[in-house]
């Protein structure tokens, strides 16, 4: 048959355990309700395709945590961007691609072959018609009423597996155009400098336009700081320092809504502004980031060595009516300030009676 020759059944085993990987990624996000877009497709290929790899391992952690979620699964994909980055987000969204298109494939094969089912299943009503024509006045004999119900019975398993299997096709071929079109929004956000390449957060200077955006808005700045992040450069290396800078930015988001907003400011100073969030509420927050980030036991990653407890200093602002960004930045860095002199892996508010810089 035509179809068997196709390009895409000769792509042997690859092909095959890489439709295997799509289905089950299909399955995963079926199963925790995730809607499997690009990015949570290209978090998920990572996870279930490659378990021993950097991104397994954050997306375990998600699942661990019960923090897995669209949101926290775009933030993953939007770290396998970063340094030698794109090529691999490419090569994984050229899998979604390629996976779709064999799919698809394979669907309108399978559509082809039931066209030749329904050409023999004609083909024996017709001789069904002749046998009972042949002999008029007779009664159709017991096996011609056998294959008549067998024929009707066929007739509405192919009508209804031909229905599902083109709206099965035509929705791929529409996720097919979605996804494509996805990239290339993805592709050009990037282009805009606002994302952090080491954490996939916003940098400076996305969060500079959200604190213009909010001006006039009440909300509450939280900035952080790692403790002594020198010294775990200094001990364990750069690239270990990068990846713990990594998982404090991946704590910190998990441990604010999907509308708070999560930036790196440079270094190991990170940044959160709480929209339409008061003091208190934000002293919630920030003390369940402090405590998230020194429960946790840092390993490095490619040896296994423990890198142990690494604690974050933080301090708070609220907005005060009128008030700019930058203000409220110099003041939750004041803060921030008298955690670290305070002696570390504390919260510190600007108002607050009990700290000392406070007017
Ligand atoms: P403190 O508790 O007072 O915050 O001390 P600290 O050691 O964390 O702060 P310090 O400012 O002395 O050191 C910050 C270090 O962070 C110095 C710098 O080399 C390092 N650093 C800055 N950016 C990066 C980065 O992108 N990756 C890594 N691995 N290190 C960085
Ligand atoms: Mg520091
Ligand atoms: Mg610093």
């Amino acid at each position: 048959m035509q179809s068997e020759a196709s390009p895409a059944s000769d792509r042997g085993p690859r092909n095959t355990a890489s439709l295997l990987l799509a289905s089950r990624i299909i399955e995963f996000a079926h199963a925790n309700a995730l809607v499997l877009d690009p990015q949570v497709f290209a978090a998920l290929h990572a996870y279930l395709g490659d378990p021993k790899g950097e991104t397994a391992a954050e997306v375990a952690a998600l699942v661990e945590a019960g923090c897995l979620s669209e949101r926290s699964l775009h933030d993953v994909a939007g770290r396998i961007a970063s340094p030698d980055a794109r090529r691999r987000t490419q090569t994984v969204q050229q899998g979604v691609a390629d996976s779709l298109v064999t799919i698809t494939e394979r669907m309108e094969a399978h559509a082809a072959s039931l066209d030749e089912d329904e050409r023999i299943v004609g083909r024996i009503e017709q001789s069904l018609a002749a046998v009972q024509s042949g002999a008029p006045g007779a009664e159709p004999t017991a096996l011609a009423g056998a294959l008549q119900s067998i024929v009707a019975v066929h007739r509405q398993r192919l009508s209804a597996q031909r229905t599902a299997i083109r709206n099965y096709g035509a929705s791929l071929r529409a996720e097919q155009a979605r996804m494509e079109e996805l990239r290339r929004e993805i592709e050009a956000l990037r282009t805009e400098t606002t994302l952090d390449v080491l954490t996939g957060l916003l940098n400076r200077r996305g969060l500079d336009a959200r604190l213009n955006a909010m001006a006039g808005s009440p909300y509450t700045l939280l900035m952080l700081d790692i403790d002594h992040f020198k010294g775990i450069n200094d001990r364990f290396g750069h690239p270990a320092g990068d990846s713990v800078i990594r998982s404090v930015g991946a704590v910190i988001r998990h441990c604010v809504r999907d509308d708070d907003v999560v930036a790196r400011m440079g270094g190991e100073e990170f940044a959160v502004i709480l929209p339409a969030t008061g003091e208190d509420a934000a002293e919630i927050v920030a003390a369940r980031i402090r405590a998230n980030v020194a429960a946790r036991r840092f390993v490095k990653r490619q040896t296994g060595e423990p890198i142990g407890v690494v604690t974050v200093s933080v301090g708070g602002a609220s907005s005060g009516s009128g008030e700019g960004g930058e203000s409220v930045l110099e003041r939750a860095d004041q803060a921030l300030y008298a955690s670290k002199r305070g002696g570390r892996d504390r919260v510190t508010f600007f108002n607050r009676k009990e700290w000392p810089l406070a007017s």
